[in-house]
């Protein structure tokens, strides 16, 4: 990525599907901010997922970009949740340069339940579980990962906690999703998906400032401060505490001049920004290769007409073949 030190007012603003990096040095503070509009339409209108599903997986999908962009080499960076609420899964995967999918699993029956209680919140969907964070690099690096638990946590808490525990780096998340009524291109007004991401990390180039009491090996506390002693940081958190959601996500703010709003009396510079798309990386040769794997009594309960369909879970797409491609070696 290319680094400019461009001033805010400078240059055209990024829009909408760009997660835009930028630095507040003043306060040591770095971070992403990102818009999703048209993407998130893209993807969930493939699946028809019920209101409240999409709008947990597009959080999810807005907490993905922000962090899987960070990645400083070629890979994939892979948010999954498994829990016992109504929807059971999320996946939400970011391959470089700018490769989104994603996909819930859900419950009918829970789902109409937790709506009814009105206990359906993207925490409360999610139920008590785990969120595992992974950084996959090739072969040639270390697979990462980390876990957090889930207790009807939202994802920003989550991902919070993930960066205090897994990470020890001071951070604030701040995610927004709304149906909100666009305009499309030829004029007209339509329903469509938004959401906003913030994500602020507090970077010091010392070493000592950045030793901060609960870390590392801290208790972990939910929701203490890192350090009250650094103004810098704490500055940082009220900035950020000052977002309003729907701010977050509004397209005539936009990412850039929401940074300026909070942090120009700092000194903002921003980079420039990375695209995002809807792109899955399924193929025939990967299902094939699968296949290639199942036994012959699992090749025959997989057939049904005389074929095999298999349907991407991710972006939908079908794949069909002929089950004599797989008759094992007897
Ligand atoms: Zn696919």
């Amino acid at each position: 990525m290319a680094e400019t030190e461009k001033q805010l007012g400078e240059f055209g603003f990024a829009g909408d599907d760009h997660v835009v990096p930028f630095e507040v040095s003043t306060l040591d503070a770095r971070g992403r901010i990102v818009q999703l509009g048209p993407i998130l339409d893209t993807i969930l209108a493939r699946h028809d997922y019920p209101e409240p599903v999409a709008r947990l997986l597009a959080e999810a999908m807005a907490l993905t970009v922000l962090l899987g962009t960070s990645l400083k080499f070629d890979g994939k960076f892979i948010l999954q949740t498994r829990s016992d609420g109504p929807v059971d899964m999320l996946v939400a995967d970011f391959a470089t340069p700018q490769s989104l999918r994603a996909y819930a699993r859900f419950d009918e029956e829970k789902l109409a339940e937790a709506v009814e209680a009105g206990k359906a919140s993207p925490g409360e969907l999610l139920g008590t579980g785990v969120l595992a964070l992974t950084i996959d690099q090739g072969a040639w690096m270390q697979r990462y990962q980390g876990i957090v638990q889930l207790d009807s946590t939202s994802l920003e808490d989550a991902a919070r906690t993930y960066f205090r525990q897994s990470e020890q780096i001071p951070t604030e998340v701040r995610l927004s999703v709304a149906r909100q009524m666009v305009r499309g291109e030829d004029g007209s007004l339509l329903e469509g998906w938004r959401a906003g991401g913030l994500l602020a990390q507090f970077l010091p180039d010392s070493s000592e400032r950045l030793r901060l009491p609960d870390l590392p090996g801290g208790d972990g506390d939910e929701g203490d401060a890192p350090d009250p002693t650094d103004d810098a940081w704490a500055e940082v958190q009220a900035l950020v505490g000052t977002v309003e959601a729907d701010e977050l996500l509004d397209p005539t703010v936009g990412a850039e001049r929401l940074l300026y709003r909070l942090f120009h009396e700092h000194g903002v510079r921003v980079f420039d920004g990375t695209p995002v798309a809807d792109d899955c990386s399924c193929s025939r040769e990967k299902i094939r290769s699968i296949l290639d794997g199942f036994s012959a009594d699992e090749i025959e309960e997989s057939t049904q007409d005389g074929v095999i369909h298999v349907s991407c879970e991710f972006c939908s797409k079908d794949y069909t073949f002929d089950p004599s491609e797989f008759v094992a070696d007897e």
